[in-house]
């Protein structure tokens, strides 16, 4: 995909911290991490983002997420991994080739997680029925 950067990181144009590489999946560290140890992996073959991606291509993700994730767990001796997936710029996505994050996670390491939200019960009926008559 032409202007894709994780699509010329694959290619080997632009350099990145290779952690784990098989024939459908690239894992390398992210540039900016959340925290020490926060990887990317990527899958080989061009798509958007996780709704677009193939799904045979996302079952080989989800298989190098699970390595790389047990690695930062025995590595870095982390306590925990957040698995976070970004779909769509309103979800905060930014770059356009589907990826997970592997955040590894230690106790007390200051990130928190998101705030909730409470929503009275018939709006939840709502929202359940707005989904599952949605499949
Ligand atoms: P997202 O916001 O979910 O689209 O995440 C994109 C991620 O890609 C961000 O965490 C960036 O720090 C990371 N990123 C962008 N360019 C590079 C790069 N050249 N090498 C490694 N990570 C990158
Ligand atoms: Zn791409």
């Amino acid at each position: 995909m032409d202007g894709c950067i994780f699509c010329k990181i694959i290619k080997g144009e632009i350099p990145c911290q290779k952690i784990y590489e098989d024939d459908k999946a690239l894992a390398f560290l992210d540039i900016s991490p959340v925290n020490k140890g926060h990887a990317l992996v990527v899958p080989k073959k061009h798509s958007m983002d996780l709704l677009e991606a193939d799904d045979k291509e996302l079952s080989a993700i989800i298989s190098a997420c699970k390595k790389v994730a047990n690695a930062c767990m025995k590595g870095l001796k982390a306590d925990g991994i957040s698995l976070d997936v970004s779909t769509k710029p309103a979800a905060g996505q930014v770059v356009m080739h589907t990826h997970f994050h592997i955040i590894p996670r230690w106790k007390d390491d200051g990130l928190k997680h998101w705030p909730r939200k409470s929503l009275l019960a018939e709006e939840m009926k709502k929202v359940q029925e707005a989904i599952k008559n949605s499949l």
